[in-house]
Formats: structure tokens, C-alpha cells, sequence
């Protein structure tokens, strides 16, 4: 199969407690960048290396639903937000999986499903892929799927050890040789940063800031999303 018709998926898993605009505009980039075919958010149920969330799956992944529906969909893209060149959504199959979500069994089971031709991708920051060999079974993943890290200010890459045999030994020379291959490539992406943390958001929101004594929480947050976090008394 040529590289026009494989196709390309990517997957960007996280824990969004909550989902912010790093995270949206993060995708709407790579988007314009790698000109997938499907980005799907993948909200995490149970988190292995961090700690509990500060609200449950159930509401993490209705955050995410909520923000995906409201920039990402078709009156979204009319109304010039972004010109939307693939299918976003939302993959919630972590939340149906019990026990601990370990990325390597949802790349699995995505690849079974989308059989072996497609380009699937997945998307983490630095700050993710600098601890990347903590991961469970890290060594299984090139074998399906590629790896795109989106570079975040702040974070840095180790210079030895296995992230930097891994970088030396698997790095992807253009980022046309994603949709060359359907897995084995690790890609970074040099998008505009976009200095958000779910973390520095949940303390504005503890601290009892808000949106009227705070822009930067209505800059960080989809409007949505902070709706959904005022409604539920989330985060205080
Ligand atoms: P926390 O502050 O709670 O650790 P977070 O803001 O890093 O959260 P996560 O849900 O943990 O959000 O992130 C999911 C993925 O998105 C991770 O791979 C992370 O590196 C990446 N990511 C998070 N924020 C940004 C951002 N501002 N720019 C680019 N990537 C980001």
C-alpha cells in the first residue's frame, strides 16, 4: 500500500484533569502539521505513574467529550476556529477497561481494529516521553505504533540512558516517514508552546480564583469546560 492510502490515526492519551487549551491547541497543530486522518483524545481511567486525579473518569471524560464537541465540530471549524482537516473524537475505551489503563494494551487493541496498513501515531509531551521507560512494556510500542512528542517549554530529555538510545536509534528524519511505515518511529514536533498545565489550573481553581478575577484561567480553559468544573464544585 503507497503512503496516500494508509492512512494515518493518532491516539493522545492523557489523564486532563481537566483538559485545557494546551491540550486543543496541541492537536489542532499537529493536526495542520502531520495531516492526520483521525485524532482521537484518550482519556486515561487509571492513571499508573501519577498521582489519584483530582476528580473522577466519569467527569475527566466529560470534560473532554464537552471541549472536543465544542472545537472540533463542524460549526466549530465554520465559525474560523481552525480549518479542520481530520476527524477528532473522543476514544473513552480506557474508562470501560478495569484496572490500571496501560497505554501499550489500548495501542494494542487499536491496532487489531485498524489492521496492520495504517500509520497509527502516539502523541505525548516531553515531559511524558522523558520518563517514557517507566512505562509498562515501553519496549513493545514502536512495534505498533509510532511516537510523536510534542516538545513543551520547560521539559527537557534525558542526554543517556534508554530515552536517549531510543531517540538515537528510532528517531524519524522527516516527519513524511510516519506515513511511510504504519509503526517503529519516534518523531518530535516543535509546535508553538503552549505554556498550560492541568496542574497550575487545578491550584487557580483551589486558590479560589476565577474567571472574572483570573484571565488566565478563561485562556487556559475551553468555556465548556469551565462550566462543567463551576457546575460540579470541581477542583476547590
Ligand atoms: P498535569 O499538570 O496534571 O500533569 P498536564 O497538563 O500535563 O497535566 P495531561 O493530561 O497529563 O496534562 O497531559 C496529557 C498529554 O498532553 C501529556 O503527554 C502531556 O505531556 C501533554 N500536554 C499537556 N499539556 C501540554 C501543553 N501545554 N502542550 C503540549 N503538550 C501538553
Amino acid at each position: 500500500m503507497n503512503s496516500k492510502s494508509r492512512g494515518t490515526v493518532a491516539l493522545f492519551g492523557g489523564t486532563f484533569d481537566p483538559v485545557h487549551n494546551g491540550h486543543i491547541q496541541s492537536a489542532i497543530e499537529l493536526n495542520k502539521r502531520l495531516l492526520l486522518d483521525e485524532l482521537r483524545f484518550l482519556p486515561c481511567h487509571r492513571p499508573v505513574h501519577r498521582a489519584k486525579p483530582g476528580c473522577n473518569s466519569e467527569q475527566r471524560l466529560a470534560m473532554v467529550t464537552l471541549a472536543v464537541e465544542s472545537e472540533f465540530s463542524d460549526s466549530a471549524s465554520a465559525n474560523g476556529k481552525d480549518a479542520q482537516v481530520t476527524t477528532v473524537r473522543v476514544d473513552d475505551r480506557e474508562m470501560q477497561r478495569d484496572g490500571k489503563s496501560y497505554s501499550i494494551e489500548t495501542i494494542e487493541e487499536v491496532r487489531k481494529e485498524i489492521g496492520d496498513e495504517v500509520s497509527l501515531i502516539w502523541v505525548m509531551g516531553t515531559d511524558s516521553f522523558a520518563g517514557f521507560d517507566q512505562w509498562y512494556r515501553w519496549q513493545d510500542f514502536l512495534a505498533l505504533a509510532h511516537i510523536v512528542v510534542i516538545k513543551r517549554p520547560d521539559s527537557f530529555l534525558p542526554t543517556e540512558g534508554a530515552i536517549a538510545e531510543l531517540i538515537e536509534t528510532s528517531s524519524a528524519k522527516s516527519c513524511d516517514e510516519l506515513k511511510q511505515c504504519s509503526a517503529g518511529l519516534v518523531w518530535f514536533e516543535s509546535l508553538k508552546p503552549f505554556p498550560i498545565s492541568a496542574t497550575a489550573i487545578r491550584h487557580d481553581i483551589a486558590a479560589g480564583k476565577t474567571v472574572a478575577s483570573h484571565n488566565r484561567l478563561g485562556e487556559h480553559v475551553p468555556a465548556v469546560v469551565l462550566n462543567y468544573i463551576e457546575e460540579h464544585q470541581l477542583y476547590r
